[in-house]
This record gives C-alpha cells, sequence and structure tokens, in this order.
C-alpha cells in the first residue's frame, strides 16, 4: 500500500484539491491545474505522477484542434477501480457498482417479501454478497449503503425511521460483522442529492436541495459540493417540517408534518379514502395488475394520465410541497431544488404542480434566482449516492491503509 498521504498534511490536502480539480472537469492539463490551485508546476507534478500511480488518474496525449495545440490531459481513470452503493426503496434492495466518473456499470436488485428490519438487514447483505461476484476489477475497500430514516452516520444507525416504525437499525455494525469490509451509511435521499450534485442535474451547482419523496420525505442540503449534516445529522430532515398544524399525524408523533400530508404513503392514504366511498378511477384497474397493491409512484402516473382521482390526491399532495420548497427557498437561497425519489421521479404534473405552488408562497428575489427541476438519475439515483460515500473517499480508502 502507499503511504504517501499520512506523511504531509500539506500534501494531503493539495491532493484532495488535485483531485477534486480533475474530477470536475476532465482534460486539464497539469498547467492548468496548478494556476487554478495557485501551486507550482512542480507540486502539481509531483502529485499527479502519485495520482497515476495509485490508479485514479490518467494522461492522455490530445491531438490539435483548429488553433489550439496538442497536448496532455488530465482524466479519471476508467477500468482500475470501482465503488459498491446500495440502496432500499419501493420495498426492494437497488445496488450498483461504479467506475470512479459515476457511471453505474451493473445492477444488483433484491425485492424484499417482508418490510421488517430483518428482511431489511438479511436483503441487504444478500444484494451485497450478489453484485461483488461481478466486480469488474478492484474494488475501493467499502461499501456505501443508503437507507430511510435519520441516520447517525458516524456510528452507521437508523436512529428513526417513522415511516416504518423503526428505531436504532444497526446498518452499520450489522454489515461490517457479515462482510468484513468498512461500511458507510446515510439517509437514501440524501445519498440521492449526493448522486445528482456529483454526477446530475446538480453538478458544478453551488447552492442545491434535493427533495426526495419516497414513503417518506427527506431532502439534502448541499453547498458546493458538501452535504450539509447539522449538529447531530439531522439537516434535510424536511419531512418533518410543519406545513398544517393540526393536520394528519404523522409517525414522529408530531400533527401536520410535511410526509403526514405530500409522501407516497400520505398519496396512497387518500386515494384509499376516495375509492373506500366508491369514486371512479382508473386505478381500480391498475391496482388489480399490480396485485392490489397501490403506491405514490402510480398515483402520480395515472394522474399524468389523467385521472381526475389521483389528479386530486397529487395536487393536495403539491400544494404542501410547495409551500415547504417556498420555505427553503426562503431560507436557504439555492441556486437549485431538485425533485427526486421514488415518487418525485414520475415528473410532471407533480413537478410542475409543485413550481406553481412554491412561486405562490416563495419571495419574489430568492425565487427568480431559483430553477425546480426533476432529478435526472432514474431509478439508481440512492445507490449511486451511496457509492458516493465511497468514491469521495478514495484517497483515505487507498492510500493510508
Ligand atoms: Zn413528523
Amino acid at each position: 500500500m502507499t503511504k504517501w498521504v499520512k506523511t504531509d498534511e500539506l500534501e494531503r490536502v493539495n491532493t484532495r484539491n488535485v483531485l477534486r480539480t480533475i474530477e470536475l472537469e476532465n482534460g486539464l492539463s497539469r498547467a492548468q491545474v496548478a494556476r487554478r490551485l495557485g501551486l507550482s508546476r512542480t507540486t502539481i507534478s509531483t502529485i499527479v505522477s502519485k495520482l497515476i500511480t495509485v490508479g485514479f488518474v490518467t494522461e492522455k496525449q490530445s491531438k490539435a484542434k483548429g488553433r489550439g495545440r496538442p497536448g496532455i490531459h488530465l482524466s479519471l481513470t476508467s477500468e482500475r477501480w470501482y465503488a459498491i452503493g446500495a440502496e432500499f426503496h419501493s420495498k426492494k434492495w437497488v445496488a450498483v457498482i461504479t467506475d470512479l466518473e459515476g457511471r453505474v456499470l451493473k445492477i444488483s436488485e433484491t425485492p424484499l417479501k417482508k418490510e421488517d428490519v430483518d428482511s431489511f438487514l438479511l436483503g441487504l447483505k444478500d444484494t451485497i454478497r450478489r453484485i461483488l461476484k461481478d466486480l469488474p476489477g478492484a474494488m475501493l475497500p467499502a461499501i456505501g449503503v443508503g437507507t430511510p430514516g435519520l441516520v447517525d452516520c458516524e456510528k452507521g444507525v437508523i436512529l428513526r425511521a417513522d415511516d416504518f416504525g423503526w428505531r436504532q437499525v444497526e446498518v452499520k455494525k450489522y454489515l461490517e460483522e457479515e462482510l468484513g469490509i468498512k461500511t458507510f451509511v446515510l439517509n437514501r435521499h440524501r445519498a440521492g442529492g449526493l448522486a445528482e450534485s456529483r454526477f446530475g442535474v446538480g453538478r458544478k451547482v453551488h447552492n442545491l436541495v434535493y427533495i426526495g419523496i419516497g414513503t417518506g420525505i427527506s431532502a439534502a442540503f448541499i453547498s458546493d459540493g458538501i452535504l450539509i449534516h447539522g449538529a447531530n445529522y439531522s439537516a434535510g430532515e424536511i419531512g418533518h417540517m410543519i406545513v398544517d398544524p393540526g393536520g394528519d399525524r404523522c409517525g414522529c408523533g408530531k400533527t401536520g408534518c410535511l410526509q403526514a400530508v405530500a409522501s407516497g404513503s400520505a398519496l396512497v392514504r387518500r386515494a384509499q379514502e376516495a375509492l373506500r366511498r366508491g369514486e371512479a378511477s382508473s386505478l381500480r384497474g391498475v391496482m388489480e395488475s399490480e396485485g392490489g397493491e397501490l403506491s405514490g409512484e402510480l398515483i402520480c402516473k395515472e394522474a399524468a394520465k389523467g385521472d381526475p382521482l389521483s389528479l386530486r390526491c397529487v395536487e393536495h399532495a403539491a400544494r404542501f410541497l410547495g409551500i415547504a420548497v417556498a420555505n427553503i427557498i426562503n431560507s436557504f437561497n439555492p441556486d437549485l431544488v431538485i425533485i427526486g425519489g421514488p415518487v418525485g421521479q414520475t415528473g410532471d404534473p407533480l413537478v410542475r404542480l409543485i413550481r406553481e405552488e412554491a412561486a405562490k408562497w416563495a419571495m419574489e428575489h430568492p425565487f427568480s434566482a431559483t430553477r425546480i427541476v426533476q432529478g435526472v438519475l432514474g431509478e439508481t439515483v440512492g445507490a449511486l449516492g451511496a457509492a458516493c460515500l465511497v468514491l469521495d473517499r478514495k484517497l483515505e480508502l487507498v492510500c493510508t491503509e
């Protein structure tokens, strides 16, 4: 193992910055990296040589383009190191293998029959074991995991997941004991936010908020690529933002929390009440073909096709999501709000309605600087984000053991 990173704190910081610069912009020359970081050519050359040796960076000779001169350009190395991430949503584990540039090379899914803690942990172990067999090369020696709930990232424990009624689930301890591989754990939607910020629509955006809507709702607040955890990992728990005092009861015990009125679970409850009252809806036929199960995703899809009952449910949820987004815009002043998660990824009409509602409630000045868009990374966004926990630590993982 290479030992150089530990030897010198300043070199460690410089190395991290050089690697980050190459990650952000593919194809820079050594001289360009030196100029951007205000470092000498000699320092850059030493660091780049080491990054090439360890297999993170590759230099390629380019041909002259137009009046541009030919040169040697730096990029991340593909086909050397790989990262694994897994995330739980829609009753299944999704695991991915990615290269250093976040390209998803392999996907493995493990559906669960039951959503209890034991099945959840067992499913995680199974899905990781299975995908490990498909590694095309060296694995960055850790696994990233995205889970529901409020996660203590240092301990790797789900403190509480109110949409499932879980408390104190020791994910990190379990997986490290079962597989003997270092494990990092993060809330699944904060993982989704990281992925969009590194590889998706949030790339190079200064201040962004990713709002993940699934059975619960949570967000990632990211500033210049750094995920804000808060004092004890609760930053982004917007599912418990009070938007309707005295409204529906939330799993946390309070009433009127955003996720009690606007999550996938809330959409299902509202649609089921209307169906029980005998209202006509295309949901009945869809439920029959899905084995009787209703989900927030299905309701959004039927709303997009014009089912009036589904659309009414989505409008109700979007009203509260819009209020929440307006409050976030007023207080955090983001450049970008990304709507994601299994329900958010259904796109319009939900995203359009959230945008319209937010426009009604937000202050004009910050709203004028904010774009509200749908996430672009699709169903593997959370697993890719979990892999980011490993990719972001590649220097420490490979060079300081
Ligand atoms: Zn709550």
